[in-house]
């Protein structure tokens, strides 16, 4: 399939608007907040809330601009840094929710705050204790009451991404996925938003990180917490149907990963290409060239790795791109976007380790950042879909094979 990447004019210049912002509102506060985890970074979230709400200079991308903008404006911010971009005042995965499965009506009640007012945040929350590769089998209850016209939520989510941002600051919002009939397996599982400020939901913990430091990652309890009944986003039917039927409502639940998995693939190469960029300006700060044309056998090992970085990179931002592009034209990525997954946190692991191979002790040294994108790495082959899940889902695709078949 030939897909031309030829980026329209505000591509670029949303591109260039991005990488300043990465200059002048990440890089400088990199470290401070890698050491003071979970504070809240005013520094970045003030300038990025004034873009978003219009005050201050163009509006950063959404899923409106096309996808492929979005990817590459996301690249450059993870440039910047990865677990500041976490924090962007924004719906983040809990907007693609939204976006994918809820009306209109929905989409305007829940996103229509983030273009005003104070810094407000979005969080998916599908992660349980005993739930998360394996989705289908989350213990979150949700129960209707009719007397109310209420969801009964109770349950506990582990892991969620701006989870303390969404529920502290008024109008944030988080998706959260519960079951309506256990019995009925993944059909019963629907999703439910509950905004900031609703009685019976509360933030319990926040997680001690490896990286993304700066990205709050919430443990969140829920007991008896009432949602208005038009906070279900989609149906609320259960179709319990034959054998590999009757999960509709799950699927439309999942493709919201086909929207954030080529997002999370761009924030994969936006580190690795920090960490390559690193590793390229300091080889020629040293005098050491790379040269691109000369034979393999005259390379040198030097020569050779930041070649191989190179290329690994690109191929995981064209992958990236393609599935982006593919929801762009409204085509089925859910393949495309696992690939872009798999490709991308395989190689800004393997990019930024050698970053800090190539740079010897001060690549391990804090006085660099280059440990830390190391640290930031690793996240990328973990969330939305581990290596192992993503590989699975490609297998699938690939060979016509089921779920049940294929697991
Ligand atoms: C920093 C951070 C942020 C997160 N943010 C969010 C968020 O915002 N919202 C949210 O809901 N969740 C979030 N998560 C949770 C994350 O999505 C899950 O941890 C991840 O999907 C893995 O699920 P699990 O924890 O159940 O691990 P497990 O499924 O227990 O995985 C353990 C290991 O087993 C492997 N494995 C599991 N099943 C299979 C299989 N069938 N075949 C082969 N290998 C398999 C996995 O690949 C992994 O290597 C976050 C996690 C982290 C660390």
């Amino acid at each position: 399939m030939a897909i031309s990447f030829e980026p329209n004019p505000a591509t670029v210049s949303g591109k260039d608007e991005m990488h300043e912002i990465a200059l002048r509102h990440m890089r400088p506060i990199s470290r401070k907040y890698d050491d003071q985890e979970h504070e809240m970074p005013w520094e970045y979230v003030r300038p990025m809330w004034d873009r978003a709400t219009g005050k201050a200079g163009k509006t950063e991308a959404g899923p409106g601009d096309g996808m492929v903008t979005v990817c590459v404006q996301t690249e450059e911010l993870c440039w910047g840094d990865a677990g500041l971009y976490l924090r962007t005042p924004s719906p983040l995965l809990g907007g693609s929710a939204v976006a994918a499965a809820g009306t209109p009506a929905q989409r305007e009640r829940f996103l229509a705050p983030f273009r005003t007012g104070e810094p407000k945040w979005g969080a998916m929350a599908i992660t349980e204790p005993q739930a998360g590769s394996d989705a289908a089998a989350i213990q979150t209850t949700a129960v209707f009451d009719e007397k109310s016209n209420e969801w009964v939520l109770n349950g506990t989510k582990i892991f969620c991404t701006a989870g303390d941002g969404a529920l502290e600051y008024e109008g944030g919002i988080v998706v959260v996925w519960a079951t309506v009939d256990k019995s009925a397996g993944r059909a019963g599982i629907k999703s439910f938003v509950v905004t900031a400020g609703t009685p019976g939901v509360k933030v319990v913990g926040c997680e001690k990180k490896l990286g993304i430091r700066a990205s709050d990652t919430a443990t969140l309890v829920l007991e008896d917490c009432r949602v208005p009944a038009d906070n279900l986003l989609g149906k609320a039917e259960v179709k319990k149907k034959g054998p590999g039927e009757g999960d509709k409502g799950f699927k439309g639940a999942m493709a919201t990963f086909d929207a954030s998995r080529p997002i999370v693939a761009a924030m994969a190469v936006g580190v690795g290409r920090a960490a390559l960029d690193f590793v390229k300006e300091e080889l020629e700060r040293q005098g050491v060239a790379i040269r691109y044309d000369a034979p393999p056998r005259e390379q040198t090992a030097i020569e050779r790795d930041v070649i191989e970085m190179e290329a690994e990179l690109q191929a995981a931002r064209l992958l990236t791109w393609r599935a982006a592009k593919m929801l762009d034209r409204g085509q089925r990525n859910n393949l495309e976007a696992s690939m872009a997954k798999a490709k991308a946190g395989l190689v800004v692991t393997k990019i930024t380790q050698k970053a800090v191979e190539l740079l010897g002790p001060q690549g391990y040294s804090k006085k660099l950042l280059v440990e830390k994108w190391m640290r930031d790495a690793k996240i990328n082959d973990i969330y939305e879909g581990t290596q192992q899940i993503n590989q699975l889902i490609i297998a699938r695709r690939i060979l016509d094979y089921s779920s049940s078949v294929l697991r």
